[in-house]
Parts: structure tokens; C-alpha cells; sequence
């Protein structure tokens, strides 16, 4: 008889219409990973943590060569108001704490340590003391947790962000719509209940009225999961989403599920909305609990290259060449690595390297899938500015910045909207790099802000 009722409450939550996609693609999606339960990987012989901040050294180090350390402790803290601790995943002892690069190719510092082997935890370790709004971000500050969905923004951060507009919708991002992803959708199956002790933790000391779980329909075990552990409480419920790319950005997931239009340059908060990855309220949840910081994470390592897909739990700043063993390595001459998904993914040039909290996927390509066709010229079939998510026009974008008129793009083509999504270079039949004009067209034009900043606080 429950079960009825249950199956009646989720018929009437899932039959609720989202709002059809703006733009967007349809790229295969091979989620074979989903339907694979995650190892958890052999503590590695060592770890490299990269200090990354929100600001430009934002964080500061925390130890130094020699120091023994144990799972959980801080081994770099903010200084900025933005940034997030990052703690030791592994106990042990501190080799070095120089300068390098990181698995992006960007310069920090990284803090390597030694593993004992025994995985020791920090005897400070303990449950936060929560009480009131300002308490519950200073733990979710203090957990070190990050956008796990590849994003990386502070979420304490977010949950602060506009203190003067009310917030009443909660957006969990479960959407995981870059293809061969699969580590939310894992995260969904195989911690929900963390996931909605995060939900309920951010609604009750947010004071924000709902949630809505926004996840695509190529996930119906997780769908049926959550909806069934969900029940009666009908402050959160699911909200099933077409399979379409990028679904998960922030304004076409807040679209999709409550139909609130986020205008350009603008937050969620704007309309009201606050959206987190799902995996991220999970690990708020288990820091609530527990006190145990982000300090390891799930990861998705699948592709063409390797024999097999897996999901496999891995302590932050593990070297990927530690992961690409345990997965059997990459098969075939030429093989490549990407980090994040064949949309906006980026080549991993060092698997030295550790990963980041932000890894969530590492995606094996053979070498027949990364040869390109040279760029040609735009034959102005228009296609690029039909899938474009955010309504831009690629192809006079892309013109201005190859001529190095940025702010002139950014003026009149709003080309600092561009979410760097990949639809418009993945349909485009003259294979122009647009996407990766945009990255650089932006970055030029936040290095020429920074130069003026600088120059007037000389
Ligand atoms: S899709 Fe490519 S060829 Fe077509 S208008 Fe856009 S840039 Fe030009
Ligand atoms: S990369 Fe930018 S310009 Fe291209 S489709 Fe995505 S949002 Fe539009």
C-alpha cells in the first residue's frame, strides 16, 4: 500500500513539464559507466595536492617539508574571502611544497606528500558545530567542497552570494549532460541519502522554500532511486530533463526546471535560484556528519581507449599515471587523455600530475579520435548561432577576435556570456575552432582588466 502511494507521489512529481532546451546538442552520450558500481582505488605511494584559489593567491601553505600529516588536515588555508581550505588526502609526510604544474597546465604551488600508508585520520577531526545561516556556510566553507561537477566555484561561496535577494528554489545539478560522464549519476545511486541530507541542510539554513533535483532522462535508476527515497517529503522532488547538451549549465538548467529566464552576465540568484552539483551536496553532507572534509572523490575513467569503463573513488592529487595503471593504461599508439568530456574537456599533458577536486572525468581517446580536419572557411550556414544555449552569434565573434578586436566582440556580440559549452565548434561544418577563439578572446580581454586595474592602483 506505501509502495503505491509512493509510486502515485513520484507519477505526479515526474509528470510536472520542463521547459523544452534553448540551442543544444545532441552528442552520443555512451553513459556505459552508470551501470558500473565504483572501486575504490589502492591508496597511491604518494599524492600532489594543487593549491588553486578563486583570487590570485588566495590561499596560503599551511606545512612544509618534513611535516607529518594525517588524512583531513589543512594543508593550505583561504586569505582571500573567496577561496576554500584544501586538506591532506593521504597520511604521511610533506616532500616538497614548490611551484609546478598543475593537471589544467596552470603554475601553484603543490604540496606532494609521501603516503604511510595507513591513512591516519586528523585526531582534530569532528562534526561542526551548526546552529544558525552564517555557521552552516563557515562549514560548508570549512569542508573545502568545490563545484564537484567540473565548475569548481567555492559553494559556500554561492550560498552567500546575493544576501539581499531571497532565495526560494534549490536547483540540485544532476543533470550530467557531458557525454561519458558518469560520476554523478554514480553519486546519485550509490550515496543518495548523503545527497538529500545536503538538500535538507541547505533548504532549512538557507530558508529556501523547495528543491528540485534537475536530472536527465538516460538516468532512470537514479531517478526511480532518489524518487523513492525521496517520499512523502514534499519539499524536494525530480524533475526528469530531455536529453540534451548542455542541460547542465546553470540558466538552461534553471530554465528547464522552473521556466525562470536568467538574463545575461546574470546569477541564479537574480531569479531566485540556488544550484549546486549533486555531488557537491552530497560531500556537505557527509563534512556535516562526520567533520571528514573533502579529501578524496568519484571519478569516471572510461573511452574508446580503455579496455573497460569504471568509477573509481580516488584521494585528491592522486597522479593520473596511478589511475591509468589500476585502469590497464590506454590502449593503441597515439592514444590520448582528456579531463572532462569530448565537449569541454581539456588535454591532459602531464600524468604526473594530480587530480584536482574538480577531475570528474578522465576520458581515454584513441589517436583516430583526436585527428582533426583543418579549419576552412565559414560558408555562413548559420548553424552555430542555432545551437548556441546562450542565443550568441559564433561565427562574427570569431571573426572579431581573430582580428583582436575583443572588446568590440564582447560589445556588440556579448561574447562574455559564452559558457564555453563546444556546441557551436561541434556542429560546425567547416571545423572552425570557435569555442577556443571565445577561451582566448576572454581571457585577452580579462588580462587587459587586469592590466588597467593594476595600472590604476599604482
Ligand atoms: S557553423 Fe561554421 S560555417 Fe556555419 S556560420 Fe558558423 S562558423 Fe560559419
Ligand atoms: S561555446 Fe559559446 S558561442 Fe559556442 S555555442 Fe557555446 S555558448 Fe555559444
Amino acid at each position: 500500500m506505501a509502495k503505491n502511494n509512493t509510486s502515485a507521489t513520484w507519477s505526479k512529481r515526474l509528470s510536472k513539464a520542463v521547459r523544452r532546451p534553448i540551442g543544444g546538442v545532441h552528442p552520443d552520450d555512451q553513459k556505459a559507466a552508470q551501470a558500473v558500481a565504483t572501486e575504490t582505488l589502492p591508496v597511491p605511494p604518494l599524492v600532489k595536492l594543487a593549491v588553486t584559489s578563486v583570487t590570485p593567491a588566495g590561499c596560503q601553505l599551511l606545512v612544509k617539508p618534513g611535516d607529518q600529516v594525517a588524512v583531513g588536515q589543512p594543508v593550505a588555508s583561504p586569505v582571500d574571502r573567496m577561496s576554500v581550505p584544501l586538506h591532506a588526502s593521504v597520511s604521511g609526510q610533506v616532500l616538497s611544497a614548490d611551484e609546478a604544474v598543475n593537471i589544467n597546465g596552470q603554475s601553484c604551488p603543490v604540496v606532494v606528500i609521501a603516503s604511510d600508508g595507513r591513512q591516519t585520520p586528523w585526531e582534530q577531526l569532528a562534526p561542526p558545530q551548526v546552529t544558525d545561516f552564517d555557521s552552516f556556510r563557515q562549514a560548508v566553507r570549512a569542508s573545502g567542497v568545490l563545484g564537484l561537477g567540473g565548475a569548481g566555484f567555492p559553494a559556500f561561496f554561492k550560498l552567500g552570494s546575493a544576501p539581499d535577494q531571497r532565495i526560494d528554489l534549490l536547483v540540485a545539478n544532476g543533470s550530467e549532460c557531458e557525454p561519458y560522464s558518469a560520476s554523478d549519476a554514480r553519486e546519485m545511486l550509490e550515496n543518495g541519502a548523503e545527497l538529500l541530507a545536503g538538500i535538507r541542510a541547505v533548504l532549512d539554513y538557507g530558508q529556501i522554500d523547495r528543491a528540485i533535483i534537475g536530472i536527465e532522462g538516460n538516468k532512470p535508476e537514479a531517478i526511480r532511486h532518489l524518487s523513492e527515497l525521496i517520499g512523502d517529503d514534499e519539499r524536494i522532488c525530480v524533475r526528469v530533463l530531455p536529453r540534451r547538451y548542455p542541460q547542465g549549465g546553470e540558466k538552461q538548467l534553471v530554465y528547464a526546471v522552473s521556466g525562470r529566464k536568467i538574463a545575461g552576465g546574470a546569477l541564479p540568484s537574480a531569479v531566485g535560484a540556488l544550484v549546486m552539483n549533486v555531488s557537491s551536496l552530497a560531500a556537505i553532507a557527509v563534512y556535516l556528519k562526520t567533520g571528514q572534509p573533502l579529501t578524496q572523490r568519484r571519478i569516471t575513467v572510461t573511452g574508446p581507449a580503455f579496455d573497460r569503463p569504471r568509477n573509481l573513488m580516488v584521494p585528491v592529487g592522486t597522479p593520473v599515471s596511478q589511475i591509468l595503471t589500476y585502469a590497464g593504461g590506454l590502449n593503441g599508439a597515439g592514444s590520448c587523455l582528456i579531463q572532462g568530456g569530448p565537449m569541454m574537456g581539456r588535454l591532459i599533458e602531464d600524468y604526473e600530475a594530480g587530480i584536482m577536486k574538480t577531475t570528474n572525468l578522465l576520458l581515454g581517446l584513441t589517436a583516430a579520435q583526436t585527428k582533426k580536419p583543418a579549419e576552412q572557411a565559414c560558408i555562413r550556414c548559420g548553424l552555430c548561432a542555432e545551437v548556441c544555449p546562450m542565443r550568441l552569434q559564433p561565427s562574427e565573434m570569431n571573426q572579431l577576435v581573430l582580428l583582436g578586436r575583443y572588446q568590440e566582440a564582447a560589445e556588440r556580440y556579448y561574447m562574455k556570456d559564452c559558457i564555453e559549452c563546444g556546441c557551436c565548434s561541434f556542429v560546425c561544418p567547416a571545423y572552425r575552432l570557435l569555442t577556443q577563439s571565445f577561451v582566448y578572446g576572454k581571457q585577452q580581454l580579462r588580462s587587459a582588466q587586469q592590466q588597467t586595474q593594476g595600472g590604476q592602483t599604482k
